[in-house]
């Protein structure tokens, strides 16, 4: 197998004992996880997630989702509040435009709640395994079109697929950008008590260098990253004067908010 992002060589970094771990009830029948580094990109994928046929992992993240819900899981969530401001900034500033948007797994469609509650904005939400919230406006995977703003927010270590990832960036517009909610960090630890290896349902881990491949197989010119929101937008096409818009909005909030580059914002390091 070869590194899905790169297409270098793994090689393997670790086993995980997940019957050691809080989650070990859910992955009962394969305590032992493997995970593999590339050693060209680092992007490091759990081999054993990958081998898990489609009922299981579905079977998987169903448990792990109602025991999200439970409220028992020590797992942080996304920092939805500070996502919805940054989403707001952002628009105010016509970096972004809210006019086509989507949430991609969106899941419960908390993120659009919260926009259209307290800032009046609209998020449609595409969620495949589950469309029960009250007043979330879902799409249907055959209306999806192309957008000009595809959030995915604690999704990427989900995936372990390329063409998972591809088929995100299929539904961003020539002009458009992607905002990603996700743990990047410059090197993948070889440590099994890694925090963001904890939940059995993480199998893919980014590096600064495997998201700047993909920035650029995909053809995205610039990133923006808030620290608050714990979110990147990846843009398309980035124009001559964003950078000083950027540099304003951090003036008129008075603190570095934003962080803007020509390539991936290497934050984490
Ligand atoms: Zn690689």
């Amino acid at each position: 197998m070869k590194c899905l992002i790169c297409k270098g060589d793994y090689a393997p970094l670790m086993t995980k004992d997940f019957s050691k771990s809080h989650y070990g009830f859910l992955m009962r029948d394969t305590p032992l996880v493997h995970y593999i580094k590339c050693a060209v990109c680092g992007f490091t994928l759990s081999e054993t997630h990958a081998a898990m046929d489609a009922a299981r992992w579905s079977e998987l993240n169903v448990e792990f989702h109602d025991y999200i819900e439970s409220g028992r899981s020590p797992i942080n969530q996304p920092p939805y509040i500070d996502q919805a401001v940054m989403l707001r900034i952002l628009s105010a500033h016509g970096v972004i435009t809210f006019d086509s948007v989507v949430d991609y797994a969106g899941g419960h469609g908390t993120l659009s709640r919260i926009l259209r509650k307290y800032f009046d904005m609209r998020l449609p939400v595409f969620e495949p395994y589950m469309q029960a919230s009250d007043g979330v406006d879902y799409i249907a995977e055959r209306d999806l079109q192309t957008y000009d703003v595809v959030i995915n927010s604690a999704l990427f270590e989900h995936l372990f697929t390329r063409d998972a990832f591809d088929k995100i960036n299929g539904l961003v517009s020539s002009r458009g950008c992607m905002i990603v909610h996700t743990v990047v960090c410059e090197s993948v630890p070889r440590d099994e008590n890694w925090f963001y290896m904890d939940p059995p349902v993480h199998c893919a881990f980014h590096t600064n260098k495997s998201m700047q491949l993909l920035m650029d197989q995909w053809q995205y010119e610039a990133s923006i990253y808030c620290p608050p929101a714990r979110c990147w937008v990846l843009l398309k096409k980035a124009s001559p004067d964003l950078e000083s818009v950027i540099a304003g909005v951090n003036n008129e909030l008075q603190k570095e908010y934003l962080l803007f580059k020509r390539g991936f914002v290497d934050y984490w390091k």
